[in-house]
């Protein structure tokens, strides 16, 4: 009879198949690409902070974004437009993504994203604070789908204005509604948790929107996640 693993061993295999089985879905499904590679090496060159989106979810974001026929995006949220690229890349030929960022920086860097990614044409960086932009939108709206992802505690009221600013059919899109756990205690240990935890009650109680949340780890940071919600007809 051979020797039961340790726990720690087991521990240590589950990891390891976990990564390989990330890299194999990476590889088909989100395979390398340059230009996303690119923005994150200047990132990084920049002391910009690597919290985009990870390569499965920003295919997602594409993907869901195509199911809708999405014409009008918007997003809360640039950072250095990783995520903007995978919406905008979905669009047809008159489409528009309008992405929202407080930090000019940041907004510059995405725009050097969007040239290279050939998608200056149809994306616009707003900079300013989303809540200071966004009743601006409504002569633009309404979108086809809105992916919320800057900060925190601002979710309920980003999702106030997503609500004023889509229609029946739209896609509401959450990142960063799981925190490890931390959307769930009770009491919110710090604002960032507290405003995913209202963010998530209100669209429960919400009885024109159906909602999922869906857990990853496909960067290796601990258990996070989007909330995807339709407006229903
Ligand atoms: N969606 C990006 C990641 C966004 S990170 C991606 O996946 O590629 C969050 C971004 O929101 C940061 O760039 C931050 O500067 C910006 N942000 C934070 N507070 C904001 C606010 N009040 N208004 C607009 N942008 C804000
Ligand atoms: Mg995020």
């Amino acid at each position: 009879m051979t020797n039961p693993l340790s726990n720690s061993e087991q521990l240590q295999q589950e990891a390891r198949t976990r990564a390989t089985i990330i890299e194999e879905l990476q590889e088909r499904f989100s395979p390398k690409d340059e230009i996303l590679d690119d923005a994150i090496a200047r990132a990084r060159a920049s002391n910009v902070p690597e919290i985009q989106v990870s390569p499965l979810l920003g295919k997602l974001l594409h993907t869901l974004a195509l199911s809708c026929r999405a014409r009008k995006i918007l997003e809360i949220g640039t950072l250095v437009g990783y995520s903007g690229t995978w919406l905008a890349r979905s669009l047809p030929p008159g489409g528009k993504l309008i992405s929202l960022e407080v930090n000019p920086r940041h907004a510059e860097l995405a725009r050097t994203t969007f040239a290279n990614a050939g998608m200056a044409e149809r994306v616009e960086v707003r900079v300013g604070s989303a809540l200071e932009l966004l009743p601006t939108l409504v002569s633009e709206a309404p979108f086809d789908l809105i992916f919320i992802d800057a900060d925190k505690e601002s979710y309920p009221k980003y999702l106030e204005w997503s609500l004023k600013l889509s229609q029946p059919g739209s896609l509401i899109i959450a990142d960063n509604m799981i925190q490890r756990g931390r959307a769930f205690q009770t009491p919110s240990p710090d604002e960032n948790a507290a405003g995913v935890a209202t963010y998530t009650r209100i669209i429960l109680e919400n009885p024109h929107l159906v909602s999922v949340g869906l857990p990853t780890d496909d960067k290796g940071d601990g258990l996070d996640g989007f909330v995807i919600s339709v407006v229903r007809e």
